[in-house]
């Protein structure tokens, strides 16, 4: 494995890089052994002051938006050019700062470059107006235009994969943006960074602050410079934003937390859920939004299928981040490890039993979680309702299919869901009633860019993926002209003109 340096992090502002206003800093962790990596520039309101004011003169007056759209887009596609440079790297900084296996981040760099160059392609396709001749009088036409300083903000589970995935549309649509990265995962948001400088974009267009979500994040949401708001986290932090920017009324986009059923019918292929459901699981260390943390098995086939699942659980390769051949590595942070302990020890207090593999004893100083099976448990459990965003699956058994769907939309979250059958009118029947904004039949967590991505109910308001990032990052105006006599109505004259039929 090819090691790469890391440095310390500064600030990245109107195409400068910058100590923060008040020159403090953070440490940023290793979760593979808790010892620190480097340190961080730690932003706080001024440092978002000047973010958005660049990004705001960049939008206002900069050659970015009075660029043509294939200027704008041979930049984006540059971009892309550089992630797969770079790719080699990009894994490396993000295994190193997250502790996600090598393998994985591998996929989420191309991915990276995909987003870019997906935009780009998109947009190119789809700014086009609409033209309507309104009788012989007038013509209305509508034109996209970008909306303005995006604030982006971003957790720590798949950082460089979902920062690219708002910073690509935003900036193909024209906006300038302020990225907020999550304080836990910096490394990558900052080669980002440094490949946007590198790709010559006009300076103030993409910035970003480092630090905290209680002091950079929300000074953020709260900038009225700042138009809209596209978020992933929690879903409290995602509450709390809107509470934020509803005084400077924010548009946002709210890609929350999940708690996904996955369902196996007893005429379910087996072998091809097990590995699903392994993987839909325990990829990403089990940090991922819509791993399949619930799963319901049929009654008749569950005993079956615990026995396959404890067999897997057991020989998931643990493993140190940069070993090709890791499966699971460390949670990103101590206190999230924390949280994660809390809930396989509350398991055992709510009486399901818990089955776990093994860490080697090397790793002892990492964060690291055996991947856990919880097993009889029910919907009504903590540990069944509550998002614990770690390597845990609670397993429940069902009779019906009426009473699996009630479990299944039994809870606050509508993220994805899974349906494993191969009766595909039940299949295709519980697609329509279970609540959840994706759901996957006899498949696993695979989407093409064109889709829309995001949840219901909890999990998520809005959409992005696809056309879906299109509208949210544009702005449809609407331009009404005259090209014969408008007939408009004379008031004030003793002696009325009579309006036009189109007169709205
Ligand atoms: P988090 O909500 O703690 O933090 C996310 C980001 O918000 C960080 O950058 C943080 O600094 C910032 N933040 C925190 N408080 C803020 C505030 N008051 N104002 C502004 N910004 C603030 O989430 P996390 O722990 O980083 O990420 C894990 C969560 O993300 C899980 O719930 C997971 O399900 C969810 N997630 C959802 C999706 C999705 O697409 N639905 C994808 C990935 C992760």
């Amino acid at each position: 494995m090819r090691e790469f340096p890391v440095y310390n992090i500064q600030h990245y502002i109107n195409g400068q890089f910058v100590d923060g206003v008040a020159g403090k800093t953070f440490e940023n962790i290793s979760p593979f052994d808790n010892q620190p990596i480097n340190q961080i520039a730690e932003g706080f309101q001024e440092d978002i002051e000047l973010a958005v004011a660049a990004a705001r003169e960049a939008f206002d007056n900069g050659p970015w938006r009075k660029m043509t759209v294939q200027e704008r887009l041979g930049y984006i596609n540059k971009i892309a050019d550089l992630i797969d440079e770079n790719a080699e790297e990009i894994s490396y900084l993000e295994s190193l700062d997250t502790g996600l296996p090598i393998s994985q981040t591998k996929k989420q760099a191309a991915r990276a470059a995909d987003n870019f160059r997906f935009y780009a392609q998109m947009v190119n396709s789809r700014l086009v107006g609409e033209a309507y001749k309104v009788d012989s009088e007038f013509i209305n036409y509508t034109v996209h235009k970008p909306v303005g300083v995006a604030g982006l903000i971003t957790p720590w589970n798949a950082p460089f994969m979902l920062e690219t995935w708002k910073v690509a549309p935003t900036l193909a649509t024209g906006n300038t943006c302020v990225l907020k990265p999550a304080e836990w995962s910096p490394l990558t948001a900052n080669k980002l960074a440094q490949i946007i400088d590198q790709a010559g974009l006009p300076k103030g267009v993409f910035n970003i602050v480092h630090g905290f979500g209680e002091t950079a994040g929300a000074s953020l949401v709260a900038h009225p410079d700042v138009q809209l708001i596209s978020f992933t986290g929690e879903t409290k932090t995602g509450s709390e934003i809107i509470k934020n920017g509803a005084d400077t009324l924010k548009r946002v986009s709210m890609e929350l937390g999940g708690k996904s059923p996955a369902i196996i019918f007893e005429d379910a292929e087996l072998e091809k859920a097990l590995d699903a459901v392994i993987w839909g699981i325990y990829s990403f260390n089990g940090e991922r939004c819509t791993s399949n943390s619930r799963l319901f098995v049929h009654e008749s086939v569950i005993e079956k299928f615990t026995e396959m699942l404890k067999e897997r659980v057991q020989n998931i390769k643990v493993g140190h981040p940069m070993d090709a051949e890791t499966e699971v590595g460390p949670l990103i942070h101590r206190k999230h490890y924390n949280n994660v302990s809390y809930y396989i020890n509350l398991a055992k207090e709510e009486g399901a039993e818990v089955i776990s593999g093994s860490i080697p004893e090397e790793f002892k100083a990492g964060n690291y979680i055996a991947p856990t099976l919880l097993l009889n448990c029910n919907n009504e459990m903590r540990i069944a309702q509550e998002e614990i965003f770690g390597p845990v699956m609670a397993v429940i058994p069902f009779k019906t299919e009426e009473e699996v769907l009630r479990m299944a939309n039994d809870i606050k979250y509508g993220l994805a869901a899974f349906i494993w059958t191969n009766d595909l009118k039940r299949g295709h029947r519980l697609a329509q009633s279970v609540d959840s904004g994706m759901v996957w039949i006899n498949s696993h967590n695979v989407r093409d860019l064109r889709i829309p991505f995001g949840g219901s109910k909890q999990s998520g308001i809005g959409r992005e993926g696809g056309h879906y990032s299109f509208e949210f990052y544009t702005e449809t105006q609407v331009v009404h002209v005259a090209i014969g006599d408008p007939h408009i109505p004379k008031f004030g004259m003793k002696k009325q003109v009579a309006a036009s039929s189109a007169e709205k």
